[in-house]
């Protein structure tokens, strides 16, 4: 972590509208404020679906929530007849501070390649928001190149042509290991968040190493993140399922207290 503030990114998928999304986050927040848990040592940060966007915003808002929010996905284009899409313009005037890009998920069911990611990286920044860049491995590629080979090869598209002072979260995500229960060992997750590391200082200098945020994501909860949080590193945890749970994503949260 090295002077780096640990992010825990909760990823909600496409789960809880946006009424199920107030009471969410009101017992979140309860539950760690109880706990006096919310000094600012860890970045929480939720990404709901796009139509909770608006509604979770005005509750941090107004409750003085210290969550940042984040949303799922972004449009490459500013503006235009691209129905369906959503521009980065439009989640920056929400507030958000975070988009994720590029998960496996894009990439698989959308065809989302790493040319789509880098201009969609570039879209983000562009409109002020910290894109949140997902690589990793399939088992296929993992059995064929290693673990590290695909998301170091993800990684260099994404940061292609990027200034050296971009702010960015980058995000290990071995596919196998997302929503399977089965998460990477902390020594696995380093090694790959090492190298990923390296990339960065290859594409944008030490300084961008030295302050971007690598992430694991992939089956983390309350029982190993403790240990993802030990790797020098690994400075957060990307968290699918066990994000939709308060108790449990509240106890990730505290890992270190
Ligand atoms: C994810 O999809 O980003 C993820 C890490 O999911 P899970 O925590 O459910 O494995």
């Amino acid at each position: 972590v090295a002077g780096r503030t640990p992010l825990i990114a909760g990823n909600w998928k496409m789960n809880l509208d946006h009424l199920q999304a107030v009471a969410f986050v009101q017992k979140l927040h309860w539950t760690l404020k109880d706990a006096k848990h919310e000094d600012g040592s860890v970045e929480v940060a939720v990404f709901p679906p796009f139509t909770d966007l608006r509604t979770v915003q005005t509750l941090l808002d107004a409750d003085k929530i210290p969550f940042a929010l984040g949303a799922q996905d972004l449009s490459a284009h500013d503006s235009g007849a691209y129905t369906g899409e959503i521009s980065g313009a439009f989640l920056a005037k929400l507030d958000a501070k975070y988009v994720i890009i590029g998960h496996s998920e894009r990439r698989q069911y959308h065809e989302e390649t790493d040319e789509i990611v880098g201009s969609k990286v570039k879209a983000a920044l562009k409109h002020g928001l910290v894109p949140v860049i997902c690589v990793g491995e399939t088992s296929e590629d993992l059995e064929k190149f290693g673990a590290s080979a695909v998301p170091v090869s993800q990684l260099s598209v994404a940061l292609e042509g990027l200034k050296a002072d971009a702010d960015i979260v980058v995000a290990y995500e071995p596919v196998w290991a997302i929503g399977s229960g089965q998460a990477a060992t902390p020594e696995q997750a380093q090694d790959v968040c090492a190298k990923l590391r390296e990339v960065i200082g290859e594409k944008l200098g030490a300084d961008a190493a030295a302050r971007t945020r690598v992430l694991y994501g992939g089956s983390v909860k309350s029982a190993n993140i403790a240990s993802f949080m030990r790797e020098p590193d690994v400075d957060g945890a990307l968290v699918g399922g066990a994000s939709l749970v308060v108790d449990e994503f509240a106890a990730i949260i505290r890992y270190q207290k």
